[in-house]
């Protein structure tokens, strides 16, 4: 991509009244731009990253067996009466009216309206279990929409749901999710805990969140030093510097953190309001064993920059960099050979298939470089007169740079 083509151009003040630093890195490097509080565009950079965040939970989803569908946004009332959810939930979801007085809600998660699907196709236990998955916007009535993309009133999720025979078999497919939710956010490449929570009205289970440990995170969480305890504010009920219940060596830590992530085990709750009845094996009629997971990848993008920055910009990890090198040429004096060796370097990337965003324009070093680490492409790479018919070579999170050869950069960009 040219960057000269990018849209929009990076901005060197942050907005006015932004408080959180993924606000206004995300602003500033023109990833993201705000329509009004808690509803964000997400530009061709943002929109890049979330695409990459979202291609491993979806890859991390199908290895779990379960299977990507796309559900509608707005519903039917009648659905969400059935389980109380829309006169208990009235706070969070937008309900609105059509011209033909029909009231709908617009979806800020999915269980009734997948469990009117199940019900719909699914009679025996020898179609169970089943696991069905969606990427969509979300839409909450949040009363505080602040933190930046952390908390949108519109914000990108993906919710799965798992339809289950057994108690058994529910919770082995629950087991296997959070090893899958595991999975993505070590590949995310984020410092992660998974937190138990309460479960709330639904079961007396808990339910699990994955928190990024995180200055800039609106949750407070109890952490072992030593062990993987982690619960959440509202069931902690020691004190910070106690023995870890668990192992007994550590001590209890407080921190700060975002959830990105949050596995509910609903039991037969919403299926029995719901009537999803299966025959089992004996003919008799038995209410489904559900549960539900969620991430949510904007929020993920926006957590990512508050752990990786520095005072110059963003610090993308390999996995979601919206581009994987980041190209410059400096032409304070114009040569056609140098132009020419630069468009060259440019090509033979991008034929061995590396994403690359080019600095064309015409603006200082000082600016260009910059952008660079504004923008926060893991590498960078350097034409100048200096490096002849080589490049520079240097790590956004390093400052140490070294000149090495068009193939050189190829390989290692490969690796
Ligand atoms: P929170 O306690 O932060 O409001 P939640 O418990 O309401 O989150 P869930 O209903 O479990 O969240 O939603 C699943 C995931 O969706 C969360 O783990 C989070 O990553 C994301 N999410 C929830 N609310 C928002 C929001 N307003 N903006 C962006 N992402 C959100
Ligand atoms: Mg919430």
């Amino acid at each position: 991509m040219l960057q000269s083509k990018l849209f929009p151009k990076t901005k060197k003040e942050a907005p006015k009244g932004a408080e959180s630093v993924n606000h206004k890195l995300l602003v500033r490097a023109g990833y993201i731009d705000q329509l009004m509080a808690g509803s964000w565009t997400l530009l061709p950079l943002g929109w890049r990253v979330v695409t990459k965040i979202n291609q491993i939970i979806r890859e991390e989803m199908n290895a779990t067996g379960a299977q990507e569908i796309l559900m509608p946004l707005m519903h039917p009332k009648e659905i969400w009466q059935e389980t109380g959810r829309w006169d208990s939930a009235k706070e969070i979801m937008y309900q609105l009216k059509d011209s033909r007085k029909k009231d709908l809600g617009l979806g800020f998660t999915h269980e009734e309206i997948v469990l009117d699907l199940i019900r719909k196709h699914i009679r025996s236990y020898q179609d169970l279990p089943l696991a069905l998955y969606h990427f969509s916007t979300k839409f909450r009535n949040e009363a505080r929409a602040r933190s930046g993309i952390l908390r949108g009133r519109e914000f990108m999720m993906k919710d799965l749901y798992s339809m289950h025979a057994t108690e058994e078999d529910f919770w082995k497919y629950y087991e296997k999710v959070k090893k899958a939710y595991s999975r993505v956010f070590q590949r995310l490449g984020f410092n992660f805990k998974i937190v138990e929570a309460a479960g709330g009205v639904f079961t007396d289970n808990n339910t699990h969140e994955f928190q990024v440990i995180s200055e800039g995170g609106e949750d407070t969480i109890y952490i072992c030093d030593n062990c993987d305890w982690a619960q959440n504010r509202e069931i902690f009920e020691g004190k910070v510097d106690d023995k870890c219940p668990k192992c007994g060596i550590g001590k209890i830590k407080e921190e700060k953190s975002i959830e990105v992530g949050n596995i509910f085990p609903f039991g037969t709750y919403y299926s029995e309001r719901m009537k999803v009845y299966f025959t089992d094996e004996k003919g008799g009629l038995k209410p489904m064993w559900f549960g539900s997971y969620g991430i949510g990848s904007t929020r993920a993008m926006g957590a990512w920059v508050e752990v990786s920055h520095d005072d110059k910009g963003i610090i993308w990890s390999k996995a979601i960099s919206p581009y994987e090198a980041h190209l410059l040429e400096l032409n304070n004096e114009k040569t056609e050979k140098r132009k020419n060796f630069t468009e060259s370097v440019y090509k033979k990337l991008e034929n061995v298939g590396i994403e690359i965003l080019w600095d064309d324009r015409d603006v200082s070093a000082g600016e260009k470089f910059a952008d660079a680490d504004l923008i926060g492409i893991p590498i960078r790479l350097v034409v100048s007169d200096k490096t002849s018919d080589r490049l520079e070579w240097k790590l956004r999170k390093e400052n140490k740079s070294e000149v090495i050869s068009v193939e050189e950069a190829i390989n290692r960009l490969k690796t």
